[in-house]
């Protein structure tokens, strides 16, 4: 309680100094004084950062003759040792420490102990607080907790007074913190540049000092009663089920919630005089000081969800509780998050995202599918993210090598440029087989299509040169709206789409929501789901709530007036499911027929195969369907019972493992022999060496991404398929073939174009 006192006496007397009507620089002198007496320290001084460098601003004990005048690097001597780590120094020898810089003109030879805490703004260090002492001594914890508090008041006095401005904080920072290249996985491909930007803000605590105790202490009091009730409806929520990877971390922010010991150590800190804000963050320095000396990852990674659960509180305490997406971005932002939703990522600002790096992350979730559909690279997986990168950091992302290049210096900005120009040279190349047909080398005509889901994604088929939009995920637009699109909306979205396609064929899906699409606004009370992927998702929403899918079919069926009209029902998983879809839309169809409006010239019938089960009753669901198109992504995640979303499981099975290509094998044969074309439209097609091997397997229509159709069409006019069709059927006749290398060998030796 000692300690609890004393923070209290500065606190006290720093609140006196901040409400006088002085000017900064007397302010400072004051603090120093106050520091300098209540630490019993004969020396207490305040180093500022000014145009780079760290000055000697204001001091109690060091010669008077030397403020102004005695100025220090990033990294230069202890004090730019301070401001470059952002860590504290606790010496009894100043001397003894390898980055000691001798200063003569400070006076400072008498004095042997040194203490310095970093002076924080924005995660930018702006000056150094320092105390010394003749006696070679240890100041012990509760001082240098006490500087960390001072610190922070100073901060604030600081940035008020204006005396060092964020922008050269930050650049400061940078220059001291060096470059990095954190290794990630690549989700989408591609190459981009800009600052770092949190999902969600840190943020920025602009009172430290309370006025009154009692009423800061209410307010943690009723910040936590919020955080536990989030984290408790958060764990009742169907994502979160039990027995996932989230409910692991929930269980940890639960026990942190509502661990005594860490309320507590606010409500000390908050005793001392602190604002609820400033409270939570004193904490919050502490567990990340523990964190930075911490091996064992089992315990970094509680600590880490410690620091997660404090931004939350802090969130919650400020009020400061938007996305970076609500508070608009200003330029060319590389967004940093944990994990994204595809509705979230759809709210930022196309013009300015030029990358998304996640700590987490899997090839086949929805949001990768939406920022591959937005032309954003992303790169997942990154685990030392959060440690590493800070909020305005500049930042490269190259996915396609899966790195990201934090702080990068001129010669790798240089590299990044050279490579970004390589890339539109071979952009150009891809754009001169535009408007060539896929036909192989031995004349085998392959349609490339594209997959679509947003209005702006139609502009995209002339710039490809797709011979059509084979998938439209109409479901897009339901997750962009706050509320349920109505019919005029989405009718006037396809008909934009039909537009742009001119005689190009469309594919529309009905909605697929559910699973990882899950929208706010047609979750069930009560309803969720413990395995959303698997639940009540698509078409079985779809069919359960008949009158969302009847407003579709008639937005549908209007937009698609004297035109062909391709319909395509996802998630089937046996065949009276088609047959009951299907049947909706041909009444809607009847109605719109008896009230006199004009309807499509041709309405054709598809179904998804992505339950492995439908494939057991292709007899019976063929003779039904106009088409049918291969969803690999849901496919391959049912076949292997590997959720696509895990993380873990991002990169475990592959898809020229013999069992997807067996079960593909038997779909383009079945399809074949009734006459029924089929098509792929997960992403597995839009790679280069997998798309050959569908070929291979003698599928004639791919839809894909549309930054694939340029590199596909173009493999496809170097390939020979007959010859890569008759090695395809003796791999797959043959057990203990790896697939992967003999085709890549193959292809090599061919001189196909794999990208
Ligand atoms: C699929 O599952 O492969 C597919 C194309 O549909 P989605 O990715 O939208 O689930
Ligand atoms: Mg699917």
């Amino acid at each position: 309680m000692a300690a609890v006192s004393a923070a209290r006496e500065i606190l006290r007397r720093l609140h006196e100094v901040m409400a006088a009507r002085t000017g900064a620089e007397a302010k400072l002198n004051q603090v120093v004084q106050i520091v300098a007496a209540e630490l019993n320290s004969e020396v207490a001084s305040i180093y500022l950062l000014r145009d780079g460098m760290l000055e000697l601003y204001a001091t109690k004990g060091l010669a008077q003759a030397a403020v102004h005048v005695t100025r220090l690097s990033m990294g230069q001597g202890l004090v730019g040792t301070i401001a470059a780590t952002r860590e504290p120094l606790n010496l009894a020898e100043a001397k003894a420490h390898p980055d000691f810089a001798h200063r003569p003109e400070t006076g400072e030879d008498d004095y042997h102990s040194f203490a310095g805490v970093p002076i924080v703004r924005r995660e930018s260090a702006i000056g150094v607080l320092g105390v010394q002492h003749r006696d070679p001594r240890d100041y012990d914890d509760v001082e240098i907790e006490a500087l960390q508090t001072v610190a922070m008041v100073l901060s604030e006095l600081i940035h008020g007074a204006g005396l060092v401005d964020d922008a050269q904080a930050a650049q400061a920072r940078a220059a001291s913190s060096g470059p990095l290249r954190l290794p990630g996985l690549k989700l989408v491909d591609g190459l981009g540049r800009g600052t770092a930007v949190f999902h969600q803000p840190r943020v920025i605590v602009e009172h430290t000092v309370a006025d009154d105790v009692e009423a800061e202490r209410l307010r943690v009091y009723s910040a936590f009663q919020r955080m536990r009730e989030q984290i408790d409806s958060m764990m009742g929520q169907a994502e979160f089920s039990v027995g996932g990877d989230h409910h692991d971390v929930l269980d940890t922010y639960k026990m942190f919630a509502y661990d005594e010991g860490w309320s507590r150590r606010i409500n000390e800190a908050i005793d001392t005089g602190l604002t609820a804000e400033a409270a939570i963050e004193r904490v919050q320095a502490r567990t990340r000081a523990r964190m930075r000396s911490i091996d064992d990852p089992y315990l970094r990674e509680r600590l880490t969800d410690l620091d997660d659960l404090s931004n939350r509180l802090l969130r919650i305490v400020s009020g400061q509780l938007g996305t970076a997406a609500k508070l608009g971005l200003r330029g060319d932002t590389i967004l940093i998050a944990r994990n994204l939703g595809p509705a979230e990522l759809l709210e930022y600002d196309k013009r300015f995202l030029k990358g998304v790096v996640l700590e987490e992350g899997s090839l086949t979730a929805h949001v990768i599918i939406v920022a591959r559909a937005m032309g954003v690279p992303v790169l997942g997986r990154v685990t030392e993210l959060f440690n590493q990168v800070s909020d305005g950091d500049e930042l490269i992302v190259d996915a396609g090598n899966g790195a990201l290049l934090v702080r990068p210096q001129a010669a790798m900005i240089a590299s990044y440029e050279a490579m970004r120009v390589l890339k539109a040279r071979q952009a150009e190349k891809y754009a001169a087989v535009k408007d060539l047909p896929a036909i192989s080398r031995d004349g085998q005509r392959i349609a490339v299509m594209m997959n679509a889901g947003l209005a702006d994604d139609a502009q995209a088929l002339d710039m490809t040169g797709a011979d059509g939009i084979g998938l439209f995920r109409t479901e897009f637009q339901f997750l962009v709206s706050a509320t349920l699109p109505r019919r005029e909306r989405q009718q006037a979205l396809y008909r934009t789409v039909l537009d742009a396609a001119d005689k190009r064929p469309v594919v529309f899906r009905t909605v697929d929501i559910g699973g990882d699409k899950a929208v706010p606004y047609l979750i069930e009370g009560g309803q969720e789901d413990e395995n959303p992927a698997m639940g009540w998702r698509a078409l079985r929403l779809a069919l359960g709530r008949a009158g969302l899918m009847k407003v579709q079919a008639r937005a549908l069926l209007e937009a698609g007036a004297g035109r062909t009209l391709n319909i395509m029902f996802p998630m089937v998983s046996e065949p009276w499911e088609f047959a009951e879809a299907r049947a909706l839309v041909e009444t809607q169809r009847a109605v719109l027929a008896r009230q006199g409006h004009a309807l499509p010239a041709h309405v054709r019938y598809g179904a998804m195969i992505e339950v492995p089960a439908l494939i057991e009753t292709l007899d019976v669901l063929l003779p039904m369907t106009d088409f049918v198109s291969v969803g690999t992504n849901d496919l391959t995640q049912f076949l292997f019972a590997a959720d696509r979303a895990n993380p873990r499981l991002a990169d475990r099975y592959d898809w020229l493992s013999p069992a997807i290509l067996r079960v593909l094998r038997r779909i383009v044969r079945e399809s074949k022999a009734a006459g029924v074309p089929a098509t792929i439209c997960g992403e597995m097609g839009g790679r280069p060496l997998e798309a050959l091997a569908l070929m291979a397997l003698g599928v004639e229509t791919l839809s894909i991404t549309p930054a694939g159709v340029g590199p596909i069409k173009a493999m496809v006019r170097s390939a020979d398929l007959s010859v890569l069709k008759a090695a395809m059927a003796d791999w797959l006749d043959r057990p203990g073939v790896d697939v992967r290398r003999e085709l890549s060998a193959l292809a090599v030796a061919q001189g196909v174009e794999l990208g």
